[in-house]
């Protein structure tokens, strides 16, 4: 063979290797879309467009990665969960996204949620109470190519009042009540969305948006969540 062709052949196996690596999970992707997202109601088309692409099997442990797709929670570590994809879709839609928004999470988990509000607006601010979840979730989104999300390790019970106000504030721990703070940096016009309740087991996922300084409440559907705890907590390895 000659050697131009040689070299072409070379090119091409690998230009297409980090593609089809990717790849591995797209028909996954598209089942979960189609089956968890699109049939049980989600409409919006960029929060179906985004959890059709964002690698969720990037963002759980190697052991777990079979399971990436299903439709369930699965453990990240330290006795927390990322959400079960249904769950991320309809709290992100409740979010009503626009292109330049800013948006805080509070419990930044594994980053997957972080890195689908990546997808959709400018910028991202998310905090994680647990220093090792908070350390590897940055590690993660920088690899991945996440670039427009700050991970900070924290109590998210004040929010983050030099990055305020926000358009959009998404809570992914189960809260007792809603901290007051968050109501605080909400621009007018932007929307929270939390679950919230008085007992561990099942809360209330609420959409609250600000118009004119009041606060209208509405309720979504009952949710389980891991709980908003309010001390930055060192986890060691026998504890997990
Ligand atoms: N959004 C995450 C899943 C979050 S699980 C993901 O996509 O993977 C809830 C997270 O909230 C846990 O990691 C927990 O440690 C964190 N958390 C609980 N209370 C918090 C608080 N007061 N401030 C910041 N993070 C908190």
């Amino acid at each position: 063979m000659k050697l131009p062709i040689l070299i072409l052949i070379a090119y091409v196996l690998v230009t297409s290797l980090p593609a089809s690596a990717q790849d591995r999970y797209a028909e996954n992707r598209k089942e979960m879309v189609d089956r968890q997202l699109k049939e049980r109601g989600i409409t919006d088309k960029n929060t179906l467009h985004v959890l059709g692409t964002i690698p969720r099997h990037e963002f759980v442990h190697e052991d777990l990665i079979p399971a990436a797709y299903t439709d369930q929670a699965l453990a990240i570590g330290n006795g927390q969960t990322i959400s079960q994809p249904y769950i991320v879709a309809l709290m992100t839609q409740e979010l009503d996204l626009r292109p330049n928004d800013r948006v805080l999470e509070i419990g930044t988990g594994s980053g997957y949620q972080a890195a689908v509000l990546s997808k959709m607006v400018d910028s991202v601010y998310t905090i994680e109470i647990i220093e090792e979840l908070a350390r590897s979730a940055t590690v993660r989104l920088k690899r991945l190519g996440y670039d427009n999300v700050v991970v900070r390790w924290g109590d998210g019970y004040h929010g983050w009042p030099s990055n305020s106000p926000f358009d959009a504030i998404i809570v992914t721990a189960g809260a007792d009540s809603i901290p007051q703070p968050l109501i605080d940096q909400l621009k007018d016009g932007g929307r929270i969305v939390i679950p919230v309740g008085p007992t561990n087991l099942v809360r209330q996922l609420v959409k609250l948006t600000k118009k004119k300084g009041k606060i209208l409440s509405k309720n979504l559907i009952p949710v389980r969540f891991v709980p908003f705890t309010r001390k930055s907590i060192r986890i060691d390895k026998n504890n997990k």
